[in-house]
């Protein structure tokens, strides 16, 4: 075949460890034979990163903001061990968080569904995308612990110096605890655009839940912006896709969560999105086949597999014993980006590709064909477990 052209170009962030690995084989093994895959090239592994004071990661998510699409490696955020293990002339941050904060955005996770790998909820037959607000709430918290007969207040002096109190407690003959929580009106703001933008993509219908009944200025605060940027910017789109906004308690969230099919988003308060994203990629089997999308709200995306860079695969690798990665995740980024390449310039081929290749991913598992995670989980009776480059080959042999 006449190989797929890109009229505009993907960023492309190279990254860390085994998903390294697994990136140059997915690109030689599955991409290039079919695509003149037009990239710009951004090495975001931890040598290149310190290197250049981590401005590559910088330089990135600004080719991202320019181009409107990348997708990337799973990459090391270092901690004290890799900066002794990759002599680091520093701690350098998380490249996500750098990422998310220059494109402001909102991470979406999906699980990847096939037949033999079960939900532990059997009713979950489609996805449910979760979205956890990146800011503030109990991560940017203050608390003490106070002595007995403690009269605690909050106090607001706004900017012109006028105090406003609130007595939070009085406390008697035993002590205890207080703490001081925030939210700021933009990043709600923005975290409702990336929700309503990503579910008119997806056209899948949106969910979000707080305690407003409880915290009445507070968690009310989320609901009537999510209501207000709903209204004002969204809502004839939405009836224009046939997709529904829907709010309702978080207690009434989980209890319809549990009880429905999936093939929604749900929009979740920080701490709830926290909880409830572990909960739902161990309930949908593995955090090998979580998908992971950083939308910003003017629409921006980046693609990339939920899990990390599978380092004891690497070292296994190092040793050279042959790996059973699985890669599902990984080549699950590529296709979005590819797909929503395609969508923004109108390259059909493009786009064509994108489903054959998860389509002959998705065979390849349910054939029997899979990697060693999925084979010790997998209920079909066929089960061939294989390694890391052979299940590639597999798919490309399908494709
Ligand atoms: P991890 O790389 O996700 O791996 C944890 C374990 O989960 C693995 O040891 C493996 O279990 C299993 N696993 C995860 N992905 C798999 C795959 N594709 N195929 C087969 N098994 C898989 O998490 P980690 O070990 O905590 O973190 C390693 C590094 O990744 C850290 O340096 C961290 O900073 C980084 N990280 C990066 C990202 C990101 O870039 N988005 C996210 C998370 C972590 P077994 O060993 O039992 O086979
Ligand atoms: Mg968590």
């Amino acid at each position: 075949m006449a190989k797929i052209k890109m009229t505009t170009p993907l960023v492309e962030m190279d990254g860390d460890e085994m998903t390294r690995v697994l990136w140059k084989m997915i690109k030689e093994i599955l991409l290039e034979p079919y695509i003149e895959l037009n990239t710009e090239y951004y090495d975001l592994g931890l040598p290149y990163r310190d290197e250049t004071g981590d401005q590559v990661t910088v330089d990135a998510a600004n080719a991202t903001k320019k181009y409107g699409v990348a997708v990337k490696c799973a990459t090391i955020t270092p901690n004290a061990a890799r900066v002794e293990e990759y002599k680091l002339k520093e701690m350098w941050k998380s490249p996500n968080g750098t990422i998310r904060a220059i494109l402001d955005g909102t991470v979406f996770r999906a699980p990847i569904l096939v037949k033999g790998i079960q939900p532990y909820i059997p009713t979950w037959t489609k996805p449910i995308t979760i979205a956890r607000h990146a800011y503030g709430d109990i991560y940017k918290n203050v608390e003490m612990q106070v002595p007995a007969g403690a009269k605690c207040e909050i106090v607001c002096t706004d900017a012109n110096g006028n105090e406003t109190r609130k007595v939070i407690h009085q406390f008697g003959e035993s002590g205890g605890i207080i703490q001081g929580v925030h939210n700021v009106d933009a990043s709600i703001t923005s975290f409702a655009r990336c929700c309503f933008t990503y579910a008119l993509d997806k056209k899948q219908d949106l969910w979000f839940a707080a305690k407003d009944t409880i915290s009445k200025t507070y968690d009310h605060r989320f609901k009537d912006i999510f209501q207000e940027v709903y209204d004002t910017e969204f809502k004839t789109k939405f009836e224009e896709a046939g997709i529904e906004y829907f709010y309702t308690l978080i207690d009434d969230a989980v209890a319809r969560v549990v009880r429905s099919d999936g093939g929604y988003i749900w929009a979740c308060k920080n701490y709830d999105g926290d909880v409830m994203s572990d909960m739902l990629a161990t309930a949908y089997g593995s955090l090998a086949m979580m998908t992971s999308v950083l939308v910003s709200p003017d629409g921006v995306y980046e693609y990339e597999a939920a899990h990390g860079t599978v380092q004891r695969h690497y070292y296994k690798y190092l040793k050279g014993e042959t790996t059973s990665t699985n890669s599902v995740a990984t080549i699950f980024a590529w296709t979005g980006a590819l797909r929503k390449r395609g969508e923004m310039d109108g390259n059909e081929e493009l786009m064509t590709f994108a489903d054959k290749l998860e389509e002959a991913t998705i065979r390849t598992i349910e054939e029997g064909v899979m990697t060693g995670d999925l084979a010790a989980m997998s209920t079909l009776d066929n089960v061939q477990k294989v390694d890391s480059e052979t299940f590639l080959r597999e798919i490309a042999a399908r494709l």
